[in-house]
């Protein structure tokens, strides 16, 4: 989690419920605030599994991790279709929320963090983003 001025950001939705809500406790214990964007390092399960947790998160992926989370959950369709059950990773993909997807190296800042996003390549699967802080030399690795 990286502590911004106005909100937090998440780096990654958590593997699911438990690991999700105990996450977002502790943040917003500890900090007084809310999640307000979130990157996703890739698509697995276990990195989106907590999704529904963060409402009002903005996601941010590389567009191939976000094409994955569409083809596992598609949004829903219109009356006659079938539907599928809401999980974090379809709500994440419904247009609820803002989604920002980027091929390369991003750097943001949140408040005065700099936060370096970059593309891992090909590497755990085709839309791997890292994130580098490099001033406190911390780096949120894809595993
Ligand atoms: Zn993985």
């Amino acid at each position: 989690m990286i502590a911004g001025p106005d909100f937090l950001w998440a780096i990654d939705g958590s593997q699911g419920p438990a690991p999700a809500k105990a996450f977002i406790a502790a943040s917003k214990q500890a900090t007084g605030k809310e999640f307000g964007r979130l990157l996703l390092t890739h698509h697995h399960g276990d990195h989106t599994g907590g999704l529904q947790f963060f409402p009002h998160a903005e996601v941010w992926s590389h567009p191939y991790c976000r094409e994955e989370v569409l083809k596992r959950f598609p949004p829903r369709q219109k009356c006659g279709l079938r539907r599928r059950r809401a999980s974090g990773h379809l709500r994440a993909s419904q247009g609820r929320r803002a989604i920002l997807t980027f091929k390369d190296d991003l750097t943001v800042f949140v408040g005065n963090i700099e936060v370096q996003f970059k593309y891992a390549g090909t590497c755990h699967t085709w839309g791997d983003m890292m994130a580098y802080l490099p001033k406190q030399k911390i780096l949120f690795a894809v595993t």
